[in-house]
């Protein structure tokens, strides 16, 4: 009997394959006397063994894939095991007392985590990390459960996950991981971004996928409604593959305006930039015909490594990203980690609501060292290419000021050093805290421009956590709400000659655009598979027409409303 589930379409695209749970094992272990303890050593000696040799496959795997930098872990995971000190720590443990090895294992692995997490050393505390995560391996085969790494996945799945971190998903194999399904997230978190980005069909957020998805059975992943079909019967499978073949007849057509200006049928032109994690994902925008990128989320630079990135190795990446763009701009945004986006090694205190807490800009002003090796990098990239820098969550004028007196300082010290830096820098702010929306008449005196973060502006304002599905009702991109705080910042913009972009994901959304360009957004920044859609939308649009279109919504009463309007306003430009 086929089985269907409700989610949230999170990326684009029909996927059929057999499932793959990705479950964590349950690894609870009691202390257990023991007479044989040959036999005890040698299940323990097998299982070091076999997660070595798994861990030189992966390491070997993530070098070729993702390069040496995000292979080091793997090779101090193998360090940890080479370790006499720990290992023969609990074989003797299992002589002396005649304890089982997994709770050997599991008792002599706290003691050194302990001791390292108690030092005030970052390196040290890494290696707390590195322990638990490898005597977990280990414990696994001790105990006859496997771990499975995402990255030795090699046939062809539908992933099937609690939730994926971001740092999952960028170790997703596209070859082999033809779609995901999630129980938690909503469309804006950020594996479900980087899913679009890798042209992934993902649903998140159905509550049960893992509860009802056996491993091994059929599923089917609609990306475009957010339904997932377990163990489908031959007519969804022949409806779904119809589906899938005519999806990709759409993406050909789309494919026709790769090289073709954005206008609309009025003659007025928009610009349409892509949001970037990586450089690698430069390929896609070149393919998708971006005239600029919108947003460069830096963070995943600093992500899935276990120490920060040097200021030569963002220099690199930064370079890199503006001479490929060959002119065309670049917003960078500086590091924006907090929320849903960790970086184990920086050890930040656990807080009770991260997307409110110490997070983007608040610990860039902080920890002013990591800013402002950031900021080197991008000063010194400026000078090869269109490069723009944008700072995330400012809350206040303040904040504003402080980032930008920094940024200024460290442009001093490289110029009289006689480094080059390009000399004509806008300097941006993501509007993405409603405090910020309500005064941007002020900030629009101080900023180069603005670009509408509305993944958290629409979070802030409607006080739901983006990442909660109960609360995913109130992702109103469409609530008048929303739409007065957009249109307020767009004339603050234009008041003072300057331009505001959007980078949420609202911007690449079909009943939003009509909405957007009727109130005079500038820029529109989105998923790179979203552009040739919304150029081809674009096209059928008049300005003129969606202007009055945007002042009939923002007299609406809600967002149900503004939606119906939106679509039969559709359907007649059709
Ligand atoms: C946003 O908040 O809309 C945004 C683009 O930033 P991020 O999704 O990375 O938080
Ligand atoms: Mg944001």
């Amino acid at each position: 009997m086929s089985q269907q589930l409700t989610g949230i379409g999170a990326s684009a695209g029909i996927a059929i394959a057999k499932a793959f749970r990705l479950e964590n094992p349950d690894l609870s272990v009691e202390r257990q006397p023991i007479t044989d303890v040959d036999a005890e050593l040698s299940n323990f000696n097998a299982a070091l063994e076999t997660s070595k040799k798994e861990l030189e496959v992966i390491r070997a795997k993530t070098k070729q894939d993702l390069g040496e930098e995000h292979a080091e872990i793997f090779s101090a995971h193998l360090l940890v095991l080479s370790d006499p000190e720990l290992v023969d720590t609990i074989r003797n443990k299992v002589k002396d007392e005649n304890v089982n090895a997994a709770f050997s294992l599991k008792e002599v692995a706290q003691q050194f985590i302990t001791i390292f997490e108690s030092m005030d050393n970052e390196y040290m505390k890494e290696r707390a990390a590195d322990i638990r995560d490898v005597s977990q391996r280990v414990l696994a085969h001790v105990l006859g459960k496997s771990i499975v790494s995402l990255a030795e996945i090699n046939e062809e799945v539908v992933l099937l996950a609690e939730d994926l971190t971001p740092s999952d998903t960028a170790q997703l194999n596209k070859q082999f991981v033809k779609g995901f399904v999630t129980d938690i997230g909503g469309r804006t978190s950020h594996s479900a971004i980087m899913a679009r980005s890798m042209e992934i069909p993902a649903v998140v957020g159905t509550k049960s996928i893992t509860e009802q998805g056996e491993n091994g059975v059929t599923v089917i992943v609609d990306g475009l409604e957010g339904t997932v079909i377990l163990n489908p019967s031959e007519g969804e499978l022949a409806f779904y593959r119809q589906k899938q073949a005519d999806y990709e007849e759409q993406k050909k057509e789309w494919a026709k305006l790769v090289n073709e200006q954005t206008k609309t049928q009025d003659g007025h032109h928009v610009e349409l930039a892509a949001n970037i994690g990586t450089p690698n994902d430069l390929v896609g925008v070149k393919n998708n015909g971006a005239e600029g990128i919108g947003l460069y989320r830096t963070e995943f630079l600093y992500m899935d490594r276990t120490k920060l990135p040097t200021e030569e190795e963002q220099f690199d990446a930064y370079k890199k990203v503006v001479e490929e763009m060959n002119g065309k701009p670049v917003v960078i945004r500086t590091l924006d980690i907090g929320g849903d986006k960790e970086l184990p090694y920086l050890d930040l205190p656990k807080e009770m609501n991260p997307f409110l807490g110490f997070r983007a800009i608040r610990l860039c002003l902080e920890k002013t060292d990591i800013f402002r090796t950031q900021l080197r990098a991008l000063l010194r990239a400026s000078a090869f290419g269109n490069l723009k820098i944008m700072f995330p969550m400012i809350a206040t004028l303040q904040e504003y000021r402080e980032a930008k007196a920094i940024l200024e300082e460290e442009r001093q010290s490289l110029v009289n050093a006689g480094t080059e830096v390009s000399n004509d820098i806008e300097i941006g702010i993501m509007v993405e805290i409603p405090s910020t929306a309500v005064m941007a008449r002020q900030f629009a005196k101080e900023v180069d421009f603005f670009s509408i973060g509305t993944n958290d502006l629409i979070q802030y304002t409607m006080a739901a956590d983006r990442m909660n599905e109960k609360v995913s009702y109130l992702y109103q991109p469409y609530n008048p709400a929303i739409l007065t705080l957009v249109k307020m910042v767009i004339d603050a913009s234009h008041a003072e000659g300057k331009w505001t972009g959007m980078c949420g994901e609202m911007a690449g959304d079909n009943i939003a655009i009509p909405l957007l360009l009727g109130l005079g957004l500038d820029e529109f920044s989105m998923s790179a598979t979203s552009i040739l859609p919304a150029r081809s939308q674009l096209a059928s649009l008049s300005k003129e027409a969606a202007k009055s279109l945007a002042e009939q919504a923002l007299t609406m009463n809600t967002a149900d409303e503004v939606k119906d309007l939106v679509e039969s306003f559709l359907a007649t430009t059709k």
